[in-house]
């Protein structure tokens, strides 16, 4: 009996704010864990009166765990990285449709849907090693399939959300058969067999392991502001370009978030993603991860990202980014990339 008594206690305060109107409460359950998600937090309260409670973890337990708690699930509102993860928590029916006219206004279109918004960009960037390739060779995305970079790619898993997201997009822009003989090309320039997260890519392409990979932003930006000599010595070694620039653009993914269905505390759940989409929590929540934000007021001065430069973004939706992870998957599945 003992060792329930932790988790009955937890039910009971989580529970505690959907029947008390005297103290207002948000059940929050973010994939996020930054210093900067702290004054975030506190500020809303402060604004609102509203309480935060916050249920971390691992973006894909969070959506499994509400999955199981199904229509007793406490969470209001569901934030976690990827318009991957984000279509597939919508694909289950989780969230809410909302109307608001204060993210309508904040958020561009194509970085929202009717059920979740993005409040947060990050891009996917090619990075190589100076030394072993140049910039001409690896322009777009496409080029990681030439058979001339044979031996020279290194790359996370093709089941990973951040390249089926990826997959998706070429799909949409080059047509399912054309970004599986993508993928095929791809494997057949694996300089060694997908391990490790986009970190370990850019390490191995500046050791020399390999020519070239692919990179969310924020883990370049990471390592350009990491005060480690060895993560300086790395970021030497490579330079970073921005794909598709003649083309349909360099692949943009987001982190998000929505209300979810069962939400017992709505009011709450909208006046926060409303909150996210200010000028304020803006600049916090893109910060905290080296990321943009998304409403265009929002300034935020981060010497890394600046120092890659100006690039032309691919427009596409990001609710139209989750229609192709299945076909993805496949085609990766096929072309053997996993
Ligand atoms: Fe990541």
């Amino acid at each position: 009996m003992k060792s329930n008594l932790p988790a009955v206690l937890f039910a009971l305060s989580l529970g505690a704010g959907a029947t008390s109107a005297a103290e207002p409460v948000l059940n929050l359950y973010s994939a996020r864990h930054y210093q900067t998600d702290e004054a975030l937090y506190a500020n809303f309260t402060k604004q609102t009166g509203i309480r935060i409670n916050r249920i971390e973890g691992k973006e894909d337990e969070l959506l499994e765990r509400i999955k199981n708690e199904g229509a007793n699930s406490p969470a209001d509102i569901f934030l976690t990285v990827d318009a991957a993860r984000l279509a597939q928590a919508d694909a289950l029916g989780l969230f809410a449709p909302l109307r608001s006219k204060i993210l309508e206004e904040r958020i561009p279109p194509n970085l929202r849907t009717t059920n979740w918004f993005a409040f947060s960009t990050r891009a996917r960037v090619i990075v190589y090693n100076k030394t072993s390739l140049t910039a001409a060779e690896v322009q777009d995305y496409q080029d990681l399939a030439n058979p001339k970079l044979k031996g020279k790619v290194c790359v996370r898993s093709g089941a990973h959300p951040y390249n089926l997201s990826l997959g998706s997009a070429l799909i949409a822009h080059l047509g399912e058969a054309r970004s599986e003989e993508w993928a095929r090309g791809l494997v057949a320039n694996f300089a060694r067999a997908p391990k490790g997260g986009d970190t370990d890519q850019i390490k191995a392409v500046a050791a020399g392991e390999c020519g070239v990979t692919i990179s969310n932003t924020y883990y370049v930006a990471r390592l350009m502001r990491s005060p480690k000599p060895e993560d300086q010595k790395t970021m030497a070694q490579v330079a970073v370009v921005w794909p598709n620039q003649k083309s349909f653009g360099t692949h943009i993914n987001v982190s998000g978030g929505g209300m979810l269905k069962t939400a017992p505390n709505r009011d709450a759940a909208v006046k926060f993603l409303e909150y996210l989409a200010s000028d304020e929590a803006q600049v916090y929540f893109a910060n905290g991860n080296n990321e943009w934000p998304v409403a265009k007021s929002a300034a935020v001065r981060n010497p890394a990202l600046e120092a890659m430069g100006s690039f032309k973004a691919d427009a596409m939706n990001v609710g139209d980014l989750g229609k192709n992870i299945a076909t993805a998957q496949k085609a990766f599945d096929r072309a053997g990339w996993r």
